[in-house]
């Protein structure tokens, strides 16, 4: 851990911004982004969306019409002096300010990439199964994975059947007092914290065109106090309500019989955990077994931010 250094990638959507503002022009309507991190604006649950469904307005190189209205971020100084002496009472996969759950009546799927010597790879049979049923997905990415699958990234985020969110930089447990998890070692303090989100922050935002809104942590855990900062810099911290593959150790019937308990209630509200980036592991069986039923069953998927209104 901590060999990475952003900035591995570095191509970028040019003349968005340009395009974006025509098209909110065009049809009167706020400026809802064509990056590729949030490329619908509504939901579409299971319903994959017809790719070149937004109007195609020309882009001649003005510059935007439509201000960006994201308020400024607090700087890592900021961060610090802000947080550095409140003392966490919380610590663990469900603390205040962190979203484990919805209000949507559908379910939403996370796939999680971890990164690192033995995270780096990319479980495509899993991708194809989603892509096979039209099943929309969040998927998680820690700057790691990034680094070593520059090319593979930037299809994700350019799939509008897919919404990208930050996995952190190093993925470590967020923590501002070094608390572990699984034997990973967290965050030891503020600036830490603002690092993690922060670091893998900025390559995502240069891999998608626009800032994830979704943050999670490495192995899900966090103190009340780093998920306040996690909040401050403008990402929600996201937790799970079902976790369908164990960190992908469980084999398929199992991946099949934990993701399949969503069926109840037909799978509302839910946020279900599982990892993408394991390709040897029963995570893609599991799945490949579980939808077709689950679907059968009534249940409909949205990626995370189509539950979550800004
Ligand atoms: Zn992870």
């Amino acid at each position: 851990m901590g060999e990475f250094q952003p900035g591995g990638h570095s191509s970028g959507p040019s003349g968005l911004p340009g395009r974006r503002s025509l098209l909110a022009a065009a049809a009167g309507l706020a400026v809802t982004g064509l990056a590729a991190c949030a490329q619908q604006p509504a939901a579409a649950p299971a319903s994959r969306p017809a790719s070149g469904s937004a109007p195609v307005v020309e882009d001649i190189g003005q510059h935007p019409v439509v201000p960006e209205t994201r308020p400024a971020l607090p700087s890592r100084s900021q961060v610090v002096a802000e947080y550095s002496r409140r003392k966490p009472v919380q610590w663990g996969l469900d603390v205040v300010g962190v979203v484990s759950k919805t209000t949507s009546p559908h379910a939403v799927l996370t796939f999680d990439a971890c990164g690192g010597p033995n995270g780096s790879e990319c479980d495509h049979r899993l991708l194809q199964t989603l892509r096979k049923f039209n099943v929309p997905a969040t998927l998680f990415v820690n700057g790691r994975w990034i680094k070593a699958n520059p090319g593979l990234a930037a299809d994700l985020a350019a799939d509008p059947l897919f919404e990208l969110g930050n996995h952190g930089f190093r993925h470590q447990p967020l923590s501002v007092s070094g608390r572990s998890a699984y034997g990973i070692t967290g965050t030891s303090n503020a600036g830490e914290v603002y690092d993690e989100i922060m670091g893998n922050q900025e390559v995502m935002e240069r891999l998608c065109g626009k800032a994830p809104r979704f943050f999670r942590a490495g192995t899900a855990y966090y103190d009340d106090v780093a998920a306040a900062i996690t909040n401050s810099l403008g990402l929600v911290p996201v937790s799970f309500t079902v976790n369908g593959d164990g960190g992908a150790t469980f084999p398929a019937p199992t991946v099949a019989g934990e993701v399949g308990k969503i069926a109840a209630g037909r799978g509302a509200g839910h946020i279900v955990i599982s990892h993408f980036n394991q390709p040897t592991s029963g995570t893609a069986e599991g799945y490949a077994r579980a939808l077709p039923s689950l679907m059968d069953r009534g249940v409909t998927f949205a990626r995370l931010g189509d539950t979550l209104p800004l």
